[in-house]
């Protein structure tokens, strides 16, 4: 048995959304009576033996919540992953795990399926990279706390995966006999303090948006790590502890948010990804590119020969 997911009590979880500037605690008020209007409730964790659509990246995150899906759930877990530009490493990561999976959860496990990142407008994508974004605007748009552009191409994109996932859902429903309800992304309980596409509101109207898309009221949207019903609030170095005890080979997740086959060690998601590791207390086993060829390749060396006595 390994950790669960840590919580705490609904004052204290809407103490904590009250302080963030981009969470709008009227508007979730709204969407939760409406909800509760049409079904008696908000959010239920689905029976064991349910059959769930869970978005994944191949990161950290989305693969440790697979994992905990499985082992600590029972549910059988159809992941979903819309991959960006750095599809080679997600794809890669979203594999290995797949494979490890497989032997682990023989009967939970279902084969992730993986689309190509769909925009509605890329010359939209295409003007935010033109020479017209002036390097005041590029400025004005930093997030010091996350080391990153609001402006950044991709992280818009939420909305319609979104979408695509419920479609998803949708399709698995006309083929398999027993109903899905259930779609579960890891967002982390701290993604929405810098990004607005991520903050516990945005996770309500999403679901709002997808029980219209659907015409269904029994439609369910929820992160496994920031959930106001279940008073679920981890973080990512929670998460991390817990991929450990659980002995995931949590350096084949990839985090980075350029396009490579290491993580370059200088982007905001690989900062956060090194930052989160010494929070956990854990030593991070991930090669980064800055590490330079020797103190990398090391590590490659001793990560292969663990691999090797450990049999994997
Ligand atoms: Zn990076």
């Amino acid at each position: 048995m390994f950790s669960s997911i840590p919580t705490i009590s609904r004052d204290q979880f809407v103490a904590r959304l009250s302080k963030r500037k981009y969470e709008d605690l009227d508007l979730v008020a709204m969407i939760e009576r409406y909800v509760s209007k049409k079904r008696g409730f908000v959010f239920r964790m689905p029976r064991p033996g349910s059959r769930v659509v869970l978005m994944a990246s191949g990161g950290i995150d989305s693969t440790v919540a697979w994992y905990i899906l499985m082992k600590e759930f029972g549910l059988h877990v159809y992941p979903f992953m819309v991959t960006n530009d750095n599809h080679h490493a997600q794809v890669s990561s979203l594999s290995f795990f797949s494979k490890m999976y497989r032997k682990k959860f023989v009967d939970l496990y279902h084969a992730p399926l993986v689309v190509p990142e769909v925009t509605a407008a890329r010359e939209i994508f295409d003007m935010k990279k033109s020479s017209e974004l002036t390097p005041r605007a590029i400025l004005d748009s930093y997030d010091p706390q996350h080391k990153t552009f609001n402006w950044r191409p991709g992280a818009g994109s939420v909305m319609l995966e979104a979408g695509q996932a419920a479609l998803y859902m949708g399709s698995l429903r006309s083929r398999l006999p027993h109903a899905f309800t259930t779609i579960f992304c890891g967002v982390t309980a701290m993604d929405g303090m810098g990004v607005k596409s991520q903050t516990l509101t945005f996770l309500r109207t999403s679901l709002l948006y997808m029980m219209t898309f659907l015409a269904d009221p029994t439609l369910q949207y929820a992160s496994l790590y920031i959930e106001k019903e279940t008073g679920w609030f981890a973080r990512k170095a929670d998460i991390i502890r817990i991929g450990v005890e659980a002995m995931l080979p949590l350096e084949r997740t990839f985090s980075c948010y350029r396009s490579g086959s290491v993580h370059c060690g200088r982007c905001g998601g690989c900062d956060t990804r090194r930052w989160e590791f010494k929070q956990a207390g854990v030593v991070d086993k991930t090669i980064y590119e800055t590490e330079g060829w020797i103190r990398s390749r090391g590590k490659v060396f001793s990560q292969r020969l663990t691999g090797l006595l450990s049999g994997r």
